[in-house]
């Protein structure tokens, strides 16, 4: 039996057919809902169900058990039960359509030991606008595509990224290295519902692994010198100390944050290493404890996602304010 789902910010109704994906239905009818992976890692298309119930063939790794009793649901995996209403409020508040362009290499260079700095220039004669914490589609001519988030607030046409090269990765290990100054890319922006809230009024704990740290960088970029930036708690997980790509610049961002605490949190350091050990989100729960008053911004790898939500909840953290985006690859799919 099909079910009817309304979307209630924007009165779309469309049918989902018996065994089909929310996100599947919605796609099928030319609705547009936020979406990348698509196997339930990523979270972009984190859904709010306001009437109705969803079940999953196999509960998603980027929701928790937590945050489904809350009614939160993942609309590439959840099965409606009946008829839904969904919000996607959270979502898509800050959404502009994404664009096709040409990027122009402008630098790449290296940030750290598997690290790249890559420095993109868009078209100056169509601007494009995103939010911070948004990412970009490389698009690779097959079909498929390469996701990246922006690591700078947006800033006329020039845009940063970190890109973490992966042993053997077409992209980030075989293509990118090979490109040069000049060298152009075709590339599809913005996309993603992962941005700052600044009307949530709340504390921020940013809570990143690896390149996660990029939308944050962007994030925060944008929070600098205004008078009316909130407290900024940043936990940075990495391995080893040499892994800390960024480490004095976000050191001296306390300079144009109002009130900045940022801590390195290693998992694999040598003795010389005196700062935090752990896992990332350990160290959170060690250092602040009640985490209800806090906005959430999680970014990296999904496993730390996963687990951080589940230790963050029980300290009192409220899953609307808990915000993520895991960092999935795109192989698989295309
Ligand atoms: C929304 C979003 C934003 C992202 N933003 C960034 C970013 O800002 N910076 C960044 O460095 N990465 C980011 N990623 C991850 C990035 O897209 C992948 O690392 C990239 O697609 C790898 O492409 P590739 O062609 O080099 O590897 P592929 O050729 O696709 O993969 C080669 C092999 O490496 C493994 N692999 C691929 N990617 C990963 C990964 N991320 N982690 C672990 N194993 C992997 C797979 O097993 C695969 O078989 C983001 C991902 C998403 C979904």
């Amino acid at each position: 039996m099909s079910h009817r789902v309304e979307i209630a910010e924007t009165q779309q109704v469309f049918m989902v057919a018996p065994g089909e994906s929310v996100l599947d239905a919605a796609l099928r009818c030319g609705v547009s809902l936020a979406h990348e992976c698509t196997f339930g890692g990523c979270g972009t298309c984190r859904m709010r169900v306001v009437e109705g119930s969803v079940s999953y063939e196999d509960f998603p790794m980027g929701l928790t058990e937590e945050e489904h009793a809350e009614g939160f649901a993942l609309a590439c995996q959840a099965r409606p039960d009946g008829d839904l209403v969904i919000s996607t409020a959270r979502g898509t508040e800050t959404l502009v359509p994404a664009r096709r362009a040409t990027a122009t290499v402008q630098s790449i260079a290296q940030l750290g030991p598997d690290v790249l700095h890559l420095r993109l220039a868009l078209p100056a004669d169509e601007p494009f606008e995103y939010a911070p914490g948004q990412y970009l589609k490389v698009l690779l001519g097959d079909g498929s595509h390469r996701s990246f988030s922006m690591a700078s607030a947006p800033n006329g046409n020039i845009v940063d990224f970190h890109v973490r090269q992966i042993a053997n990765g077409r992209f980030t290990s075989q293509q990118l290295p090979q490109l040069q100054a000049g060298d152009q890319l075709d590339v599809e922006l913005p996309h993603g519902n992962f941005s700052l809230r600044k009307d949530d009024y709340r504390p921020l704990l940013m809570v990143a692994t690896g390149t996660g740290l990029a939308p944050i960088k962007s994030m925060l970029e944008s929070l600098m010198d205004d008078p009316d930036c909130p407290p900024v708690w940043l936990y940075w997980g990495m391995r080893s100390a040499a892994d800390l790509y960024l480490h004095d610049e976000i050191v001296r961002w306390s300079e144009r944050l109002y009130d900045f605490q940022y801590v390195p949190v290693l998992s694999r350091a040598d003795a010389d290493w005196h700062g935090r050990r752990g896992y990332v989100h350990d160290a959170v729960a060690a250092d602040l404890g009640d985490l209800s008053e806090h906005a959430i911004y999680l970014c990296g790898s999904p496993n730390m996602i996963h687990d951080a939500k589940q230790a963050f909840m029980v300290l009192g953290a409220q899953a609307p304010f808990i915000y993520s985006d895991g960092f999935t690859f795109q192989h698989a799919e295309h």
